[in-house]
């Protein structure tokens, strides 16, 4: 694969990770126009203190902020965290206005940021209740259940309220503290359109993928397109029915590749593993400039999909990742370091006489890599490459 960055290995590195719940919500108890009452006067109030604040001269201390702006939010009738979100959001705006010597920030949609004192997030129901100056209202996720059930368990931090285009949003910001354990040794992982290869450096095993399924749905909404090569962009029957064959084969891929991720992921955890995969970054600008197929396309989505899946779940699950350059790794061969040739799927070797599957060449060789860079693991010690800024300081004991 060409155009991939020339890092050896990349550790996602612990701390602290965000991950978002979006979905258009409906109000289920309470009146939508007293809460979009409510928006309006915090998007009035968020502007008012961008005001106050852009006639300064100098940006004033917390303290400061606290004791100018509170009081005044306060007579509107916002709850107090409220109050606070709001003189936080215009300070940190105008802050960055000014730094990156911009105009003044003018709020245009309704917003509102309310943390654990003001909204009650209930996964299992999908509802969430929300106050922002008096009135409590409960709002129902419209999403799918498979996407609401991916955050189940996390810890949540804040919830942000937008209102646009006649849509009521909500977005939950869960935090996840990310701190990957020391592990005892590497899954290798190889992904391609049918499977995913897991090698441990002992057995191979293979996952079955659906992306096939999803495959055949975008074929099908492409021979709408060219059956109807002029009308599909305006008649709206056949618009609305490739849309959704487009939807319904990304729900596949995506799906298909949460389930994937939480089956390796807790298979890692369980042995105390650490998990290696190609990296991926900088490929879409070197597939955006050749010319691809369909075919290619979705391979590549799903691809980014699942690898995105993965290193979700590892860091809900503490388990380490470890990204290796995609380079050579179905072309070499894995025992002996020379070219592989081909035929069909079947690699073989003329120097060492080593033959096997394509996807568990690309496993092992994606295992060696992380070895030869000395990841910590079971038997690791190939050879120690020089301290860089790649390897930790944590890695160089052995758990
Ligand atoms: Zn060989």
């Amino acid at each position: 694969m060409k155009g991939c960055i020339s890092r050896i290995v990349r550790e996602i590195p612990e701390g602290t990770y965000h991950r978002a719940l979006k979905a258009e919500a409906e109000v289920i108890n309470g009146n939508i126009n007293d809460l979009l009452w409510d928006l309006t006067i915090c998007k009035y109030a968020l502007q008012k203190v961008i005001d106050a604040l852009w006639c300064l001269d100098k940006l004033p201390s917390k303290t400061q902020l606290h004791q100018l702006f509170y009081p005044l939010l306060r007579g509107y009738g916002l709850r107090a965290h409220v109050a606070r979100n709001i003189y936080n959001i215009a300070f940190a705006l105008v802050k960055s206005a000014r730094e990156n010597k911009e105009s003044k920030p003018v709020i245009k949609k309704l917003f509102a940021r309310l943390d654990y004192q003001d909204a009650k997030v209930d996964l299992d129901k999908s509802i969430i209740k929300v106050v922002l100056r008096y009135k409590w209202y409960t709002l129902k996720l419209k999403h799918r259940r498979e996407y609401i059930e991916r955050f189940r368990g996390l810890r949540w931090k804040e919830v942000h309220l937008t209102y646009r285009e006649g849509k009521l949003y909500v977005s939950i910001i869960f935090e996840i503290k990310y701190r990957p354990y020391i592990p005892r040794g590497l899954l290798a992982l190889d992904i391609n359109l049918t499977h995913v290869v897991l090698y441990d450096s002992c057995s191979v095993r293979r996952i079955k993928t659906r992306f096939k399924d999803a495959l055949s749905k975008r074929a099908r909404a492409e021979e709408l397109q060219k059956k109807y090569p002029k009308r599909w962009r305006y008649k709206e029957r056949i618009l609305n029915r490739i849309r959704e064959l487009h939807k319904r084969a990304s729900n596949i891929v995506v799906d298909s590749c949460w389930k994937i991720a939480k089956t390796i992921v807790l298979e890692a955890k369980k042995r105390g593993y650490a998990i290696v995969m190609e990296d991926l970054t900088g490929l879409r600008e070197s597939i955006v400039k050749s010319k691809i197929t369909v075919r290619w396309k979705l391979e590549m989505f799903a691809y980014r999909k699942l690898q995105q899946a993965v290193i979700t779940k590892a860091i809900e699950l503490n388990v380490p990742v470890f990204l290796v350059d995609p380079k050579d790794t179905s072309t070499v061969c894995p025992r002996c370091g020379s070219r592989l040739e081909y035929v069909y799927r079947l690699g073989y070797c003329r120097k060492c006489g080593f033959i096997a599957d394509r996807d568990v060449i690309g496993a092992m060789n994606i295992l060696f890599k992380a070895l030869k860079a000395d990841v910590p693991g079971r038997g690791s010690r190939v050879n120690a490459p020089p301290m860089n800024d790649e390897t930790r300081g944590r890695r160089g004991t052995q758990g």
